[in-house]
């Protein structure tokens, strides 16, 4: 059982639903290695901890976020969201599915393309 539980592969809907973006695939099988939280690329953290804000705001953007890899577990990915994220993900969980896939081009500060270095391609 718990072997089963590691090889869970990433499902692509949790891209929409848990505002993932896939991050690196296996070379060999395109499988999804690691996906990272859109929301911390778009919004950063909410650190309502004001040692580890200040802290956090001296390093780069880049390095504060999140990537899952295997098992890929909603409880994992819900886990993050409501503790770092929590405002967002509130506002975030109960939308449609169509608002949810429109939401960081609707509500994001700056786009995303222009703001991932290009390592975040996985090469
Ligand atoms: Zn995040």
């Amino acid at each position: 059982m718990p072997r089963a539980t590691l090889r869970t592969p990433f499902n692509p809907d949790h891209q929409v639903n848990y505002g993932l973006s896939i991050a690196s695939r296996d070379a060999a099988t395109s499988e999804v290695v690691s996906v990272n939280c859109l929301l911390c690329i778009h919004f950063g953290r909410e650190d309502t901890d004001t040692s580890t804000a200040q802290e956090e705001r001296k390093r780069r953007r880049t390095e504060n976020i999140k990537s899952f890899t295997r098992p890929f577990r909603t409880d994992n990915y819900v886990r993050h969201l409501s503790r770092q994220h929590k405002a967002r993900w509130d506002q975030f969980k109960i939308l449609a599915r169509n608002q949810k896939a429109t939401f960081f081009q609707r509500n994001a500060p700056v786009r995303h393309m222009n703001t991932i270095p290009s390592h975040f391609a996985g090469n």
